[in-house]
């Protein structure tokens, strides 16, 4: 009977999940900071942003009397704190949990809040979605152990820099590896020689020394824009397995947690030779990633997944059954709002796609793992994940 409870909560979930839709698209505006060199409207002056908690509209500098409108699944005024973000993202992590592939992504020009958002800083309040996601998991587990289940999850973070892959987690610095993403009979990413760690959530010393290995391996440079603007993207995966050997069960889910390279076009961070070269290339995989929700939005039969690293790599999640969460994260400023514009504009298109749905219920989530010998090799990772 309790059994029964809990899949039907699952299904529940399930149903709720599909009437939201498998996109959704938040929007953040960051508090102003002291850098800006510019106050917060007070209520003398009118605010270039109005925000309520679906809308928000943006002053149309050339046209005082018009406003530019913006609608999304939900809006961060400056004052959302880091728990009121994650309190909205904790159904996808449900949603891995349960069998489906997942991501998540922080968009938006540098400076405007998407490692915040992410990442987050230190262990207390400020810490962002990687490090809540893991919390959430972690007492997953401890409830379902209760129940049968066995968790086991692992662990990877990349950077694609200039359409690169590195390994943010790798041992050895001065041995570059090349990797490639190849694709298993499942449709399931892997990354060749990518460090891939079994860690357990609720260990939170180790999660705390992956995460902060991995945030000063980040590639950063310097533009005009910003003195640590980040050129990469970076791809935080985990793979989530639950089994229930009594039953003979497995549940796969996969969570990506992906913060975007600064939006920003070339001509505004007056990047020459080699920062040009890379803005070229963080724009070809940021620019295939509208691509691919510009095909997806328009029900296009063929999305260009291929185009990008960036987009090869998460096609799981970005088609199918697979779950996607966009936020955008927007500067408060007065001299940002022509990149605004920009980062509003692309986020009403994806606030427009509905992915695939080749749907599954949660029986077939589940597959059968009917031998013992499958199940050990499982656990002992043989199994292509
Ligand atoms: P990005 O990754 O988009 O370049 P960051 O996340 O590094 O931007 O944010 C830029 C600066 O703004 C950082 O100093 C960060 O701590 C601060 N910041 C961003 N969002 C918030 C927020 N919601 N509350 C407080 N500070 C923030
Ligand atoms: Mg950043």
């Amino acid at each position: 009977i309790i059994r029964q409870g809990l899949m039907e909560r699952k299904r529940m979930h399930n149903i709720i999940q599909e009437l939201r839709g498998n996109v959704r698209v938040f929007a953040r505006i960051r508090p102003f900071l002291p850098d800006d060199g510019e106050q917060g409207n007070d209520s003398e002056t009118p605010s270039v942003y109005h925000f309520g908690d679906e809308q928000l509209s943006v002053a149309n500098l050339s046209n005082p009397s018009q406003r530019h409108k913006f609608a999304f699944d939900r809006v961060f005024a400056p004052s959302a704190g880091q728990e009121d973000v994650f309190a909205e993202v904790s159904e996808l992590v449900q949603s891995a949990l349960d069998g489906y592939n997942v991501c998540l992504f922080s968009y938006g020009q540098t400076g405007s809040g998407k490692t915040h958002t992410m990442q987050g800083a230190g262990t207390g309040v400020m810490r962002g979605l990687i490090p809540r996601c893991l919390e959430q998991i972690g007492l997953h587990k401890i409830t379902e152990e209760k129940d049968g289940w066995e968790f086991s999850m692992e662990v990877s973070f990349l950077e694609i820099y200039n359409e690169t892959l590195k390994d943010l987690l790798r041992i050895n610095l001065s041995q570059e590896c090349k990797h490639e993403i190849k694709v298993g009979t499942d449709g399931r990413r892997t990354v060749t020689d990518l460090t891939v760690k079994v860690v357990d959530p609720n260990d939170r010393a180790a999660v705390d020394a992956i995460l902060a290995l991995a945030a000063k391996r980040r590639a950063t440079g310097s533009t005009d824009m910003n003195a640590t603007s980040s050129r990469s993207h970076s791809v935080f995966t985990l793979n989530i397995t639950a089994m229930h050997v009594e039953r003979n069960q497995v549940v796969r889910g996969t969570l990506n947690l992906v913060d975007l390279a600064g939006s920003e076009r070339l001509d505004r961070s007056n990047a020459t030779g080699q920062r040009q070269k890379e803005t070229v290339a963080i724009n070809k995989s940021l620019s295939s990633l509208v691509d691919v929700f510009t095909a997806i939005g328009q029900k296009s039969t063929h999305i260009p997944f291929r185009n990008s690293k960036l987009t090869y790599l998460l096609q799981p999640a970005l088609s199918g059954d697979g779950k996607t969460c966009m936020i955008v994260n927007l500067s408060p400023t007065e001299a940002s709002v022509p990149e605004t514009l920009c980062s509003l504009r692309f986020a009403s298109k994806v606030n427009m796609c509905e992915l695939g749905k080749a749907k599954r219920t949660i029986g077939e989530l589940k597959s059968e793992v009917s031998t013992q010998s499958n199940i050990a090799s499982i656990k002992s990772g043989a199994v292509s994940r």
